[in-house]
């Protein structure tokens, strides 16, 4: 399939023709048959190794005491089970049951906001309910969640199964899981308890920590309850800086500001700063943020976008993308974001308004339907619109200095290739706090958001994708990131478990709730390493010559030191090469070989690999040339001792 493929299905075809308007994403489980023969994906319609993921039955409770019989069933059966939701906004597939025959449990219409107690400052919600709502709903009693995701799509079940947060360093941090009070969760049980418990974990419950960050593998959260706040105003002005003295001023910045964040453009050398604080609620001003990316898009815009960018992959035509890239951070800096003074226009900063008008947004979901034009969420999948990579992860304050620092030495070795991300807004720096969740963040640090193209032919080589993978694994690897658990593709979860100290703790609640592994995959367990293979080489990927020399040997030098014909076994590749992308290249062997796997990508287990692996000429046109990265290596990874994907910084 060519890169370059124009895809006005008829499906497009009909909206631009018939100018009707439709943006609610739809549900991610299809059925063939009647709540049977069903197939789940998440928002972006790809999990990272592209498969549809099958289940036999969805069910989809509206209380309690559903849940519990569900449970019971699928227990008493042994069938595996997941919980899924609306929304689906998580990358990695952690909704996915093991096999074909498991069965999803869906918290769509487990959607009501149960209690707001306006003494006690508590809201009680079923698990379904989107932040939007809960942000509604304690706004009218004059309460507010104050740290929470940028999105309010995602339902408040999911954010604690990932750990999502928004930004803050202050008082216990921008994790929402931090200002849990109550958990009540549906687990397995003997048949003797009739084959389903519910827990009820309040803060004195040492399980508590393991089921505020819970990944879904412990069972069915069935009602959360949230400490809020009085509602309060907060004043926002974003600050343009030459991002020279970044690394300098991250962390003063973060402790400074409570609602803090940064955008930076590097190849711009551009630093935004989100000055974002509390004032008095008398303040005069009623902002409203709605963040231009998440706002209703026409079809036809997002298809030229995405069309102009795979051109721009195609061609190599970095100048193209780096003009694309300015031009639109421009326009966003300019229009302050989406952010308005009052709900219309923007006219300065400070831009004063109420928590829950500014804290998080999406009208790109459910958007007015009297408008004349086919506007949908930019990365819907039933349009040819984004589709992105996503690296994530949340590096140390003590790191997070040497971090940027080695950013700005791939900035200075090639500057362009970062236009890629800035054409996707940037590095989104957000502050978190270390957290008494088992497998919440071990200590404060800052949090990077990367968003990058990725190519919708499994087949086709990136451009830049050499810098993007050296940025993930220095992360990763040589920083020890902690990957967020609901982005990302496989390699950021290689080894992930070692970085938890309490690790163990959250095995053994897995263990005690959920002992036949019901609610886990074998996905899941690659993750926590409980099983091998996170990364290895599919059974049924096609045989590849591999090429490789201990240290420093690059596409080019590859391939003059090949023995033509050597062949790869699948399974795990030898430590030594794993993952240390420039020096290992490996090739499909024919042509065919490569659409025979095209065409078997149902068994295809890790088709995020084959990005990795597969090197044509036109990859090698668009990576680095071997000089530049070769003294890249001599001076940054030979010389501070760190020579690959599993070493610790000195
Ligand atoms: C546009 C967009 C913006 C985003 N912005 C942010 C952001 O600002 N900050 C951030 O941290 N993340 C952000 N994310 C990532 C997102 O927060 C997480 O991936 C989140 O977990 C997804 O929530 P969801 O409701 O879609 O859950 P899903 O992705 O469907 O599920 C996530 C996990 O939770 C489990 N789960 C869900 N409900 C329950 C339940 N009731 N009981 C037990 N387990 C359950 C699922 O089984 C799964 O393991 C964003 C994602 C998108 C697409």
């Amino acid at each position: 399939m060519s890169q370059l493929s124009f895809k006005p299905t008829p499906f497009l075809l009909f909206f631009l023709g018939f100018y009707v308007a439709l943006s609610t994403p739809e549900d991610p489980i299809n059925c063939t048959s009647h709540k049977t023969n069903c197939t789940i994906t998440n928002f972006c319609g790809t999990f990272p190794d592209r498969s549809i993921c099958k289940a036999q039955k969805v069910f989809y409770p509206t209380q309690e005491e559903d849940i519990l019989r569900v449970v019971a069933s699928a227990t008493r059966k042994g069938k595996k089970m997941k919980v899924a939701t609306s929304s689906s906004n998580s990358i990695p597939k952690w909704v996915c049951p093991e096999g074909h025959n498991g069965w999803l449990i869906s918290t769509k219409y487990l959607n009501r906001v149960m209690e707001i107690d306006a003494e006690k400052r508590t809201a009680r919600v079923q698990s379904g309910v989107t932040l939007k709502q809960l942000m509604e709903e304690a706004a009218k009693a004059g309460l507010a969640l104050p740290y929470t995701p940028y999105w309010w799509g995602l339902t408040m079940g999911g954010i604690l199964g990932t750990g999502a947060h928004g930004s803050s360093l202050w008082g216990k941090g921008g994790a929402v899981h931090e200002q849990v009070v109550e958990i009540r969760i549906v687990t397995p049980a003997p048949s003797e308890h009739g084959y389903a418990k519910l827990h009820i974990l309040t803060e004195e419950d040492q399980h508590l920590n393991a089921a505020k960050v819970s990944l879904g593998l412990l069972g069915v959260i069935s009602q959360i309850t949230f400490k809020l706040e009085p509602l309060f105003k907060r004043s926002i002005t974003y600050v343009t800086e030459n991002d020279s003295n970044l690394e300098n001023k991250v962390i003063t910045f973060g402790q400074k500001h409570e609602f803090a964040d940064i955008i930076w453009y590097p190849n711009q050398h551009k630093a935004v700063y989100r000055v974002d604080d509390r004032v008095p609620i008398h303040t005069s001003g009623n902002a409203v943020y709605d963040f231009i990316p998440f706002r209703p898009t026409p079809a036809i815009q997002l298809l030229l976008r995405r069309t102009t960018e795979e051109a721009e992959e195609f061609y190599g035509d970095s100048e193209g993308k780096c003009l694309v890239a300015k031009t639109e951070t421009n326009s966003l800096i300019a229009s302050a974001y989406g952010l308005t003074n009052n709900g219309l226009v923007f006219s300065g900063f400070p831009a004063v308004g109420f928590h829950n008008h500014i804290q998080a947004s999406g009208s790109c979901l459910g958007s007015d339907r009297n408008t004349k034009i086919a506007t949908f969420c930019p990365w819907d999948p039933r349009i040819k619109g984004d589709f992105n990579h996503k690296t994530t992860f949340s590096i140390g304050l003590s790191m997070v200095k040497n971090f940027i620092e080695d950013l700005k030495k791939l900035v200075e070795l090639e500057p362009k290739a970062f236009c890629s991300i800035e054409m996707h807004n940037g590095i989104l720096m957000r502050y978190v706090k270390g957290s008494s969740a088992y497998l919440g963040k071990q200590e404060d640090g800052v949090d990077f958001d990367i968003t990058y193209y990725r190519s919708r032919d499994p087949m086709a080589p990136r451009l830049y994708e050499d810098i993007f993978e050296e940025i993930e694994q220095i992360g990763i690897f040589k920083y020890g990131g902690l990957p967020h658990w609901g982005k990302n593709r496989n390699v950021a979860f290689e080894g992930v478990m070692n970085k938890y100290i309490n690790a163990d703790k959250f095995l053994k609640v897995k263990d005690e709730y959920d002992p036949e592994r019901l609610f886990s995959s074998e996905w899941s367990d690659q993750v926590l390493g409980l099983k091998e293979g996170l990364m290895k080489v599919s059974a049924y990927a096609p045989i590849t010559t591999i090429v490789h020399q201990p240290k420093a040997t690059f596409a080019g030098q590859a391939k003059s030191t090949r023995k033509q014909g050597e062949r790869c076994r699948s399974g795990s590749l030898p430590p030594t090469i794993k993952w240390r992308f420039p020096i290992i290249e490996l090739n499909w062997s024919t042509e065919n070989e490569q659409r025979k796997a095209e065409k078997t990508e149902d068994g295809v287990e890790d088709l995020e690999l084959k990005e990795r692996v597969c090197v044509s000429d036109r990859i090698r046109r668009q990576r680095l040339s071997n000089r530049k990265m070769m003294r890249y290596w001599e001076k940054n990874r030979n010389q501070d001792g760190w020579s690959g994907w599993n070493s610790k910084p000195n």
